[in-house]
């Protein structure tokens, strides 16, 4: 929770209107105000990220048998709601200079599957991807584009916030999250047409009509009006967070940029990242597993980069456009500790077992 204690604000609203139930006032405004903050016109407040993705499918036009491009160095939930409509996923691997989909990867593929019904693209730890021409080439294609932003809100792209460049945005407030409502989704677009559809399918889809009447599949999808009010009290330190996360990002930055074979995940010049994680590279003879072992010996967690979906177990046999870039992302990659309530001296700790590391080959 924020330092400031707006959440409690907000909490304490809603239950002194008896507002505790779902929907109310919260859920409005947090849509209102999340809406304004990155600059769309709709949004429905939902209970994930994934809730999001699969809604945005569905609003896709996504049925059985349809395919799906979709990012594969990401967190599984990117793509799970592929399989919840039955569709088919088709992985497309990432460009070293963005960690992120590939765009000539993705005309490959659309070449490969040119009924595809919607292409999913992930701004990875908080890593814009390119996302002028993959829009473009969505465009020019005529195929739904949506924009996984589950760990990039904050991040601009050519000064315009990650998230409102695919035909649909996906925002995600679960608990290791940017910000955090506990656990949520938001669901963006210009389309209001198809977010007033979202929040029907949300709230288990029932039709206009005194008695309980459904002429659709439902879902119980909707964030409810307290974890809302924990969202709204949220969005008010977004900023201050992005740039306690930037100082962390530069602090490691300045302390490690100096050790042979490490490197930082890439900033472009058209990326402003929220630098939710700081993940590093390595090229040499120490690997990650040395550096995630020495950090857990002395009681300090960091984590692997997401292993790409393409090689999980679950999606064996789904296809993959492109080489092995997402692989050694993986392979070479870790996650350092990034919490915004790590202090100085707890950040000369981590960089201190590194630079031991280093001082011991
Ligand atoms: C967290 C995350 C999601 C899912 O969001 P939830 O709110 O946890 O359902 C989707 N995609 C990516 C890339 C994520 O990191």
């Amino acid at each position: 929770m924020s330092e400031e204690g707006y959440e409690l604000q907000y909490i304490h609203e809603a239950f002194e209107t008896n507002w505790i139930a779902p929907l109310g006032p919260n859920v409005n405004e947090f849509e209102k105000e999340l809406a304004a903050k990155v600059g769309v016109s709709h949004a429905a407040a939902l209970v994930s990220g994934t809730a999001a993705i699969h809604l945005a499918l569905k609003a896709a036009g996504v049925g059985a048998g349809d395919t799906v491009l979709c990012q594969s160095l990401t967190f599984s939930a990117s793509a799970n709601p592929i399989v919840y409509q039955n569709a088919l996923p088709v992985f497309i691997d990432s460009d070293e200079k963005t960690w992120n989909m590939d765009p000539a990867l993705l005309e490959e593929a659309l070449a490969q599957h040119p009924h595809a019904k919607a292409v999913i693209v992930v701004n990875l730890y908080g890593l814009a991807a390119d996302l002028d021409p993959i829009a473009d080439i969505c465009k020019k294609h005529g195929v739904t584009l949506i924009e996984d932003a589950a760990e990039s809100l904050g991040t601009l792209y050519k000064g315009r916030y990650t998230g409102t460049f695919g035909d649909y945005g996906v925002y995600s407030f679960n608990g290791n999250k940017i910000i955090t409502s506990s656990g949520g989704g938001m669901l963006v677009s210009e389309n209001g047409e198809m977010i007033e559809k979202a929040r029907f399918w949300a709230t288990q889809a029932r039709d206009k009509a005194r008695h309980y009447q459904h002429s659709e599949l439902g879902f119980n999808y909707r964030m409810s009006n307290v974890v809302a009010g924990i969202g709204r009290g949220q969005l008010k330190v977004l900023d201050r967070r992005v740039a306690r996360k930037k100082e962390i990002f530069d602090f490691y930055k300045r302390e490690l940029e100096g050790l042979e074979d490490l490197s930082f995940m890439p900033v472009n010049d058209f990326n402003e990242p929220n630098c939710w994680l700081t993940c590093i590279q390595l090229s040499g003879k120490i690997r990650p597993l040395d550096v995630i072992e020495a950090l857990e010996a002395d009681n300090i967690e960091s984590r692997p980069i997401w292993k790409p979906l393409h090689l999980q177990p679950f999606f064996a046999g789904c296809p993959c456009v492109g080489g092995d870039t997402a692989r050694g992302i993986f392979e070479n990659g870790l996650c350092l500790p990034s919490g915004t309530n790590l202090s100085e001296a707890d950040l000369e700790r981590v960089t201190g077992v590194i630079k031991k590391l280093w001082r011991a080959v």
